[in-house]
């Protein structure tokens, strides 16, 4: 436990630019593999389930993660498996906390991510930075009105993945809450 705020992180979005035409060419490199969560929207029979999931991932954004005045958490259907398979390929640690969800991709009454209330929960009254490709203008209101403390929801487009600008953000947001950056 420290007092540095938690940084939220997806995998499929901000790690895995799934739409980027030119992840190569920014130095991404690609995997197949066969998380269980996409395993099990598939018939363990197909081509598709054998060959596995294209996955691009850069090998610095570890390092890039690491050196950000956050504690990382992973916030991901992938759950335990972004430590086994993601974190041995762009540098984290394998064994980050990891948030366990309740139901996977649960249907909102009022329209929210099917994470937002839960991270909020699991965060319990600590500031957090949320990082994700499926965050919208409704889970940025949810959140200000109802977590007790700083949050950051950065969504990271998936034909973008991180960029500067998004470690620049976060930076910056996390000294702007804590007492050595005020
Ligand atoms: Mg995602």
């Amino acid at each position: 436990m420290t007092d540095r705020p938690l940084l939220l992180l997806d995998v499929d979005g901000p790690l895995n630019p799934f739409r980027s035409p030119f992840a190569a060419l920014r130095g991404y490199k690609s995997h197949r593999m066969r998380p269980e969560v996409w395993l099990s929207y598939r018939d363990p029979e197909s081509r598709a389930a054998r060959r596995g999931v294209r996955v691009r991932l850069h090998p610095s954004h570890g390092a890039r993660l690491l050196g950000l005045p956050f504690e990382i958490a992973w916030a991901t259907a992938w759950t335990h498996q972004a430590n086994s398979m993601i974190s041995p390929h762009i540098g984290l640690p394998g064994d980050l906390t990891v948030v366990e969800w309740p139901e996977l991709f649960a249907r909102d009454p009022e329209g929210l991510s099917w994470k937002t209330r839960h991270l909020s929960r699991w965060a319990a009254g600590r500031p957090f930075a949320w990082v994700d490709d499926m965050i919208t203008p409704r889970d940025r209101s949810w959140v200000a009105a109802h977590h007790p403390a700083p949050a950051l929801l950065l969504r990271v487009h998936p034909r973008h993945g991180l960029r500067e600008r998004d470690f620049t953000e976060l930076t910056r947001w996390a000294e702007g809450i804590s007492p050595a950056g005020r």
